[in-house]
């Protein structure tokens, strides 16, 4: 390490703990070092009010704490190298950086001298497992090199992703390869996104999608190929692929099945595929340092801040990959770096800050590959994204806080949350080889050696043993495989969460005592939402405005990203957010009331902009409506309005969202009705201070208490008329 960190530690440690006191007195950057800061600023907005100031005085202390910034330090000390898989002088990469065209660059990559070895494999067996570090092209370039031996001429190539970031990006790179317009020859498939056409030989998708595909086309005819890409990430829905390609491929003995993963657990994948041979990439990575913090930092997010400008200051030239948990945290982040590297002119060389999430626009997403100008250093603040599925070049120092957001589900009590758990030790060896693709590397793990021995998991838990299966078990009933307990899983679900399921899927009423799918379900299965979503519009149905409906679940499926609130107008934004619940309509008819207000002004921006709405998010839940609307077609749902009835549209809710059903205790909090469970209404929800006695919720967000998110009153009645065998009236 350079002098610049030799410094003592002790006394270093104190300087930086006493500077972050002093800015934990002021409230913006008290929202800023944590990972819950808006949840919590609205926390504290709503209920305490008034106890902090947010004067000058406390805007001056924050200015002057911003001059300490490059004193401001973390000890690291080094304690281990991952080897090097390849430590011969690297030409091809060389060459890569003079090459002339992406065909060139094509030649440069890893995989490159295996292409004829990989695709006589593929000619010899239906099944290959495919091993390969990241960055080696498999994603990029297998689907390529099979189009190129002609298996396009049977059908297409599916290539699945767990991320549709990934899915859209990969397919962007490999259109310019192929020197194709994307949604042509090369296109790709998300969630309410369909970037494919007649020409399309080329698939990428998220696996999810391909899941879909099953219900329409059960033998999967349309493809010859299918790879089921990152495998290692067992998500749900590849985890569901992993059955359903195995048992298709036993009488489509022409489609070819190629399982591709990061990590070299490949045996496990070659069981599973009746012993499937394993095809190796050799991977090329340099040496990486790996550096540990010396204590424990109370603050990740402030950590890395500081790691980041650290090695800004002090390292040679080389971009920097900052792992974060999710959008708040990697605008946070990049909004104080910022305003600490603002106003700083020449004393340090540019910082180029680029972000890379799920629901960053498309045009934003592709910054985060242009090259860095010379001179300057970028640094990328991405979610897990970049840790297998994205590999951006020129990465040289990996910042890792150790921390990602992971669904939990309590089968026992049916709830679940997205939570910021540790990540495993095969993660943070991932996270850190992205630093050694091009030289070698340096690892900044914000936690300590003895953190990374003791605490971390070996691997992450596959995600079908610790989420609700409702969906999944609508989709395997759709398809017809009624035995789930013996249905061919690589690891089995609990048989709890199987049970919950099904007995969710029941009270729902999609299926009927016998376990089999009803006409209800059936309907519901044709909606990619989550059955309670999908219930809640079939059930429109009934109370004749499902009109209103799918526009409600429109604004909830964008997320919560649909009101916009800005620092300086806070008090603004939140009585402009307030307008859409005059009458304390709840949350629910609140988003109803924002989309027909935007739909009125013939979906304004200007209206947004005066509205504090986010004019992306509205429009997307406009693409995300129009085919809820085609979707109703296809169920044979008219399209009815029922506006002058407000209860009607709350007892479709009530249809979906029964379970989510919570009553008002003596202390202002609220017991969930079955498995009773303390909760509490969100600060943010137009309810808040309103308490009604009885309400149902959309979700519930673990911060600093349980929330619920999303929420509207209830009639108890309401309950015993819609769902009876759920719930029964005690006196
Ligand atoms: P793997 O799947 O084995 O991890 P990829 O096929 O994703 O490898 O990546 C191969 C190369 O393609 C990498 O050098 C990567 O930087 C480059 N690449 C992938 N996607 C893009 C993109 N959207 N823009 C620019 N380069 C990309
Ligand atoms: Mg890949």
């Amino acid at each position: 390490m350079p002098d610049a960190y030799d410094v003592d530690g002790v006394i270093n440690q104190e300087k930086r703990f006493s500077v972050a006191k002093q800015r934990y007195r002021d409230p913006e950057a008290v929202e800023k070092m944590n990972p819950f800061a808006e949840q919590e600023a609205w926390e504290e907005h709503q209920i305490g009010k008034a106890t902090l100031t947010f004067g000058s005085k406390n805007r001056k202390k924050a200015a002057e704490d911003y001059d300490y910034v490059f004193e401001d330090q973390i000890d690291f000390v080094k304690v281990s190298v991952m080897d090097g898989i390849d430590e011969e002088p690297n030409e091809a990469e060389e060459a890569k950086t003079i090459s002339k065209g992406l065909q060139e660059e094509r030649k440069t990559l890893p995989i490159y001298p295996y292409r004829d070895e990989l695709l006589q494999a593929v000619k010899d067996h239906q099944v290959i497992i495919i091993v390969g570090e990241t960055g080696s092209g498999k994603t990029t370039q297998i689907p390529q090199y099979l189009h190129e031996a002609g298996y396009t001429k049977q059908g297409m190539v599916a290539c699945t992703q767990p991320r549709r970031v990934a899915a859209m990006s990969v397919a962007a790179r490999v259109s310019q390869e192929m020197g194709v317009k994307l949604g042509h020859e090369v296109g790709y498939s998300i969630r309410f996104e369909d970037c494919t056409s007649e020409k399309t030989l080329i698939k990428y998708m998220t696996d999810g999608m391909l899941l879909r595909e099953f219900l329409g086309e059960p033998d999967l005819a349309s493809y010859s190929v299918v790879m089921v890409d990152e495998a290692h990430e067992r998500t749900l829905s590849t985890d569901i692929l992993f059955g359903l390609v195995k048992d298709i491929a036993r009488f489509r003995k022409d489609l070819k099945l190629l399982i591709s993963s990061a990590t070299l657990d490949a045996e496990k994948f070659s069981d599973y595929f009746d012993s499937a041979p394993i095809f190796k990439i050799p991977g090329r990575r340099f040496p990486v340092e790996i550096h540990y913090t010396k204590a424990p930092e109370a603050d990740y997010i402030d950590a890395a801040i500081v790691t980041v400008l650290q090695i800004h200051v002090t390292q040679s030239p080389g971009d920097i990959l900052v792992f974060l948990t999710g959008q708040e945290e990697i605008e946070t982040v990049d909004e104080i770096l910022k305003h600490r590297t603002r106003g700083l002119g020449t004393k340090i060389a540019e910082l180029i800050i680029c972000p890379i999430y799920a629901n960053l626009p498309t045009e934003l997403q592709a910054k985060i590959f242009e090259p860095t100008p010379e001179g300057a250093r970028k640094v990328v603040l991405a979610t897990n994204i970049a840790e297998t599925s994205l590999t951006i070049d020129g990465i040289k120092y990996v910042v890792d806080p150790g921390f990602c957001k992971i669904k939990s589900y309590n089968p026992r009590t049916g709830m679940e949350s997205l939570l910021i758990n540790p990540i495993s030790k095969a993660s943070a060896n991932q996270r850190a080889g992205r630093s050694g693709r091009t030289g070698p590397g340096k690892c900044f793990r914000l936690y300590t050696a003895y953190n990374y021995y003791n605490d971390l998991e070996d691997n992450t838990v596959p995600e079908i043993q610790r989420t609700n299966l409702a969906n999944v078990v609508l989709t395997l009933k759709s398809l017809g495989i009624h035995d789930l307990v013996n249905f061919d899983f690589m690891d089995p679900p609990p048989s709890e969460a199987l049970l919950r399921a099904l007995e969710q899927l029941f009270a729902l009423n999609a299926l009927n005592v016998k376990g089999e799918l009803t006409k209800t379900g059936r309907r519901m299965a044709e909606f990619p939402l989550d059955p309670m979503l999908s219930k809640m519009i079939v059930a429109s149905e009934k109370y004749k405005c499902s009109d209103e409906i799918i526009s409600i679940a429109s604004m909830l499926s964008v997320g919560n990203s649909i009101f916009y609130r800005p620092k300086d107008k806070q008090v603004h934004a939140d009585n402009a957010r307030m307008n859409f619940n005059t009458g304390n309509v709840g949350d629910h008819i609140a988003l109803l009331n924002v989309y027909n207000s935007w739909k009125e002004t013939d979906f304004s921006t200007q209206w947004c902009y005066e509205n504090y709405i986010q004019v992306r998010s509205m429009k997307r839940a406009r693409d995300i409506r129009d085919q809820l609307e085609g979707l109703l077609e296809r169920v044979e749902i008219e399209i009815s309005t029922n506006l002058n009835d407000l209860d009607t549209i709350k007892k479709a809710i009530t249809s979906g969202f029964f379970h989510h059903a919570a009553k008002l205790q003596k202390n202002g909090s609220y017991r969930t009705l079955k498995n009773p469970q303390t909760v509490y209404i969100h600060p943010s929800s137009g309810l808040a201070q309103v308490h009604p006695r009885w309400v149902v919720y959309h979700e519930l967000v673990l911060t600093t208490k349980e929330y619920m998110r999303q929420v509207t009153e209830l009639k108890p009645d309401w309950l015993v008329e819609i769902a009876p065998h759920y719930y029964q009236l005690k006196d």
